[in-house]
C-alpha cells in the first residue's frame, strides 16, 4: 500500500532537504513545512503528541527561544500535548518571550533536574526557572533525568530534586541514562528511593514524559493504554506499507521510531519483521527530510550548534544531529504533504551508530529494544479526565 499522494513541490528544491539543507540560507520562516496548513490541517495531525526543540540547542536559551516560541505560537489549536524539556538557566528575556505565549494549558514543561550543575548553571538558579516556568505554565514538572550511577543517584540527591518538586510542581517524572543500545536504565533501587521520598512529600511521580501529560490532559496514555489498531487510512496516507495481524500493525521493515510513530497514530503494538535501525527516524517516505518519533512524542527540532554542553550528551554522538544545523520534523499538520510516494532516502547503513548489532536479529517490537515500565497515569485521579478521551478514529 503506498500513498497516491502528489508530491510536496517544494521537495523539489534542491534547497529543503533535511540534514543537506543549507540552514542559512533557508530560514525556519522561509520553509512553507514549518508552518501550519491552516484549513487544510488533517484533523489527526492536531492529536499527535509533539515535542519542540528536543535535540541540541535546548528550547528555553536565548539563542533557540525566538524559534521555539514560533513553533508553539503555530501550534496555538493543536489538541495534544506538547512537550518542552529544558535545562535551561535563568533568563528573564526568555520568559518575557514565553509569556507572550497564549494555549500554555497545551504545553507540558518538563525540567531537567539533576543536580549536576550542567552548562555552569547552579541548582539555586534552577529552582528560581522551575518556579518561573510553573507560574507561566501551570504544567510544569521536575524531571530527573539523567541519573548516573555515582554522580548523583546519592540519597541526599534524590531527596534534593524530589524537595524541589514537592515545593514547586507537585510532579516528577522519573528519568534514566541511556545504555550502549540506547535503552533508558535506572536502577531500581534508586527509582524505588526517589518514588519513595516523592510518596511521603506528597509528589505524584511517572516513569514516562508520556504518562504524565496523559495524565495532566485526562486522556489515554499513548504509550500504554493500547486501544487500535485504529486509524489506519491515515498510516496509508503517510505512505506506510503494513497489514494488520492479531491486533498489531505489522511492517515488513521499519525503525524503532516507526514503531514508536505508528503506535501514537494507531493506538496499537507494532510489530516489525526486519529492523533496519534503533534510531528514532521514521523510514516514512518523505524524501530528503528526516523525521523522527521518540516512544512518547513525534519530534520537531531545530538542531543547533549551541547548548549547555552537558557532558553526558548522547545527541552528540548521533551521526545525523551532532552539534550540526539540522532541522528535524516539519509541522504536524504538514505531514502528508513531505510524502513523496518515493522510497526512503534515508540510508540506514550510513549510521554505524544505529545500536544495532551486525547480524542481530529477533528484535521486533518496542519492548525489545526499550526497557517496558508500567503506567502510572492511573495511580492517580486524573485532574481533567473525562470519559472517552482516548484518540478519536477519524474515518
Ligand atoms: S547539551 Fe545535550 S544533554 Fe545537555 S541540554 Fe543540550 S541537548 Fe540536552
Amino acid at each position: 500500500m503506498t500513498s497516491g499522494r502528489p508530491i510536496d513541490v517544494s521537495l523539489q528544491s534542491p534547497t529543503l532537504s533535511g540534514e543537506d539543507m543549507p540552514f542559512e540560507l533557508v530560514g525556519f520562516t522561509s520553509d512553507p513545512m514549518q508552518t501550519s496548513a491552516g484549513e487544510a490541517t488533517p484533523p489527526w495531525s492536531r492529536w499527535l503528541p509533539i515535542s519542540v526543540n528536543d535535540t541540541y540547542g535546548d528550547p528555553f536559551i536565548p539563542e533557540q527561544i525566538e524559534n521555539t516560541t514560533a513553533k508553539l505560537a503555530s501550534l496555538s489549536d493543536h489538541n495534544a500535548p506538547i512537550a518542552i524539556f529544558t535545562k535551561a538557566g535563568y533568563s528573564s528575556r526568555v520568559l518575557e518571550r514565553l509569556g507572550a505565549v497564549t494555549h500554555i494549558d497545551r504545553a507540558v514543561i518538563f525540567y531537567s533536574l539533576t543536580g549536576l550543575d550542567e552548562g555552569g548553571i547552579s541548582f539555586e538558579e534552577r529552582v528560581r526557572m522551575i518556579a518561573a516556568l510553573k507560574r507561566l505554565f501551570p504544567n510544569t514538572l521536575v524531571f530527573t533525568r539523567p541519573i548516573i550511577r555515582n554522580r548523583n543517584d546519592d540519597p541526599g540527591t534524590l531527596r534534593r530534586l524530589s524537595e524541589v518538586a514537592a515545593a514547586h510542581t507537585g510532579l516528577l517524572v522519573l528519568g534514566g541514562l541511556h545504555d550502549a543500545k540506547k535503552r533508558k536504565k535506572i536502577e531500581n533501587s534508586v527509582e524505588d528511593q526517589l518514588i519513595a521520598y516523592c510518596d511521603e512529600l506528597g509528589v505524584k511521580t511517572f516513569h514516562k514524559t508520556s504518562c504524565a501529560a496523559a495524565w495532566l490532559h485526562g486522556r489515554d496514555c499513548w504509550v500504554h493504554d493500547l486501544k487500535g489498531p485504529r486509524n489506519l487510512d491515515v498510516l496509508v496516507s503517510l505512505g506506510y506499507e503494513f497489514g494488520v495481524t492479531d491486533g498489531r500493525v505489522v511492517l515488513e521493515q521499519g525503525t524503532t521510531g516507526d514503531i514508536n510513530f505508528i503506535r501514537m497514530i494507531t493506538s496499537s503494538e507494532v510489530f516489525v519483521h526486519n529492523l533496519v535501525s534503533n534510531y528514532n527516524l521514521l523510514t516514512l517516505p518523505s524524501g530528503k527530510r528526516k523525521l523522527e518519533s521518540t516512544s512518547s512524542w513525534f519530534a520537531w527540532s531545530e538542531n543547533i550548534d549551541t547548548c549547555l554542553d552537558c557532558n553526558y550528551c548522547i545527541i552528540k554522538q548521533i551521526e545525523y544531529l551532532k552539534k550540526m544545523r539540522v532541522r528535524i520534523g516539519v509541522h504536524p499538520s504538514r505531514l502528508p504533504e513531505i510524502v513523496t510516494g518515493a522510497r526512503t532516502t534515508i540510508d540506514f547503513e550510513r549510521f554505524r551508530l544505529t545500536k544495532l548489532p551486525r547480524g542481530e536479529s529477533g528484535r521486533h517490537t518496542y519492548g525489545d529494544v526499550r526497557v517496558t515500565k508500567p503506567c502510572r497515569a492511573r495511580v492517580y485521579a486524573s485532574p481533567t479526565r473525562t470519559s472517552g478521551s482516548s484518540v478519536p478514529r477519524f474515518h
